[in-house]
Parts: C-alpha cells; sequence; structure tokens
C-alpha cells in the first residue's frame, strides 16, 4: 500500500528529528543505486537473447557482467571463458581468483567495482574474438559504460586493450598511458590469466595496480 503525501511526509520529518539528515541521504543513494541497477539489468533484459553473431548458437549464457552500478572503476577482460559461459559470470575461473585477489590488496571487493567483458559471449575453446563478433558486441559494451559512467576503465590484457583501442601495439608499449574509451579515461594492464602463466608479469603488474589505487581511489 504505497501512503498518502501527508503521512509520507511526517514520517520524513521524524526521521529526520530522530537521525539528521545524513540517513534520508543515506536512503535516497540506496534509491539511486537501485535505479540504477534497473537500468543496467533492463538493458540486460533487452540483450540477454541476442542472436547477433554465431556466438550465440554455442553459449550455455550470456556473461553480462557484475558489480556496483555506479563503480567509479571498470576492469574490461576479452569475453567468457569456459567458467563463466558455464556460471553466467564474468572472471570466476582461476584467472578470476586472482583478480580478486589483486582488488582485495588495493583494498577493493567486486562490489566496489564493475566486471565485464567486450564480448558477452564465449568463443569456442576460448579463441581470440573475430571481429565481425566485435562490431556486434561492442555497442552493448559501451552502452553498458555509459549506463555506470566509471571514472575508469582498466582493460585487462592485450586483446581488450588492443580491441578498445583500434591498436596493434604490444601490452608493454600500452601500460602507464592514459587513453580514453567512450569518453573515460582508461588504462591498461595484463590480464590475470597471464599472470599465472608468467610470473613475471607480477611486478609490472603490481605497479598498475598501485596507480590505479594511488591515482583514482585516493581521489574518490
Ligand atoms: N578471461 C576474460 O577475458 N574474461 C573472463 O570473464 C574470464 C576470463
Amino acid at each position: 500500500m504505497n501512503p498518502d503525501p501527508e503521512s509520507l511526509f511526517q514520517y520524513l520529518d521524524q526521521t529526520r528529528q530522530l537521525y539528521g539528515n545524513h540517513l534520508l541521504l543515506e536512503d535516497m543513494r540506496q534509491d539511486d543505486i537501485e535505479t540504477l541497477h534497473t537500468d543496467l539489468d533492463l538493458f540486460n533484459q533487452s540483450i540477454c537473447n541476442c542472436q547477433k553473431c554465431p556466438l550465440s548458437q554455442t553459449r550455455q549464457n550470456f556473461v553480462f557482467g557484475v558489480g556496483n552500478p555506479k563503480a567509479d572503476i571498470v576492469f574490461i577482460g576479452e569475453a567468457p571463458g569456459e567458467q563463466e559461459d558455464l556460471q553466467g559470470v564474468p572472471f570466476v575461473g582461476r584467472a578470476g581468483k586472482l583478480l580478486d585477489k589483486i582488488l582485495t590488496a588495493i583494498e577493493l571487493t567486486r562490489n566496489d567495482v564493475y566486471i565485464c567483458n567486450i564480448l558477452k559471449c564465449r568463443p569456442p575453446n576460448n579463441r581470440d574474438p573475430l571481429p565481425s563478433e566485435v562490431e556486434q558486441c561492442e555497442p552493448y559494451l559501451i552502452k553498458q559504460l555509459h549506463l555506470i559512467s566509471p571514472k575508469l576503465i582498466v582493460a585487462l590484457g592485450r586483446i581488450a586493450a588492443c580491441t578498445m583501442l583500434k591498436t596493434k601495439e604490444s601490452l608493454k608499449n600500452l601500460r602507464n598511458q592514459i587513453f580514453t574509451y567512450a569518453q573515460i579515461d582508461l588504462l591498461v594492464t595484463y590480464h590475470p590469466a597471464a599472470l599465472l602463466r608468467n610470473p613475471n608479469f607480477k611486478k609490472p603488474a603490481w605497479e598498475d595496480f598501485q596507480l590505479i589505487r594511488d591515482k583514482y581511489l585516493r581521489k574518490l
């Protein structure tokens, strides 16, 4: 049942007298978050049955993204792998577990950030995304980013970075620079799967995450 405007006003006034404005603002923030969730959720619902490319025939699940719909930082990988396809959630396999650990090291959790991929469906045998698949799927990513409106995008790995930046540069040359994608700052770092394969990348990757923490988190 919806309260009539007068009793709603009385309730809000009493709450303000009891708890001050802070709680009211907190409540509104929660409402805002729910609205944003709805916008992202509605967008997910509107595209999750996508049949625009042949990956729709082989996927188990459409993998839209997870995390805070108002996140200041969005991490973007290339495409779902086997576990992600099975569970419908990005970065839940071995690489994802490492990403979680790295986030913990800079005092973040999955609920603070947003995590998604360029492709929303798994390429068979985890092959690289095809240009035709990127062409169909990238507009979804851009709309998703506009709904979240983060301060920073972190491209995870060379394929994600080169796809978004339309370049063929090496990952080494792309690190430590601020690019722009969909009018949002973008930094490039190693894919966590690369860190599992080659521990020599861990030190430079840690430097990247410290930069993210120092330049973006402390300012937020
Ligand atoms: N690798 C990616 O790029 N994305 C995932 O979601 C999982 C592994």
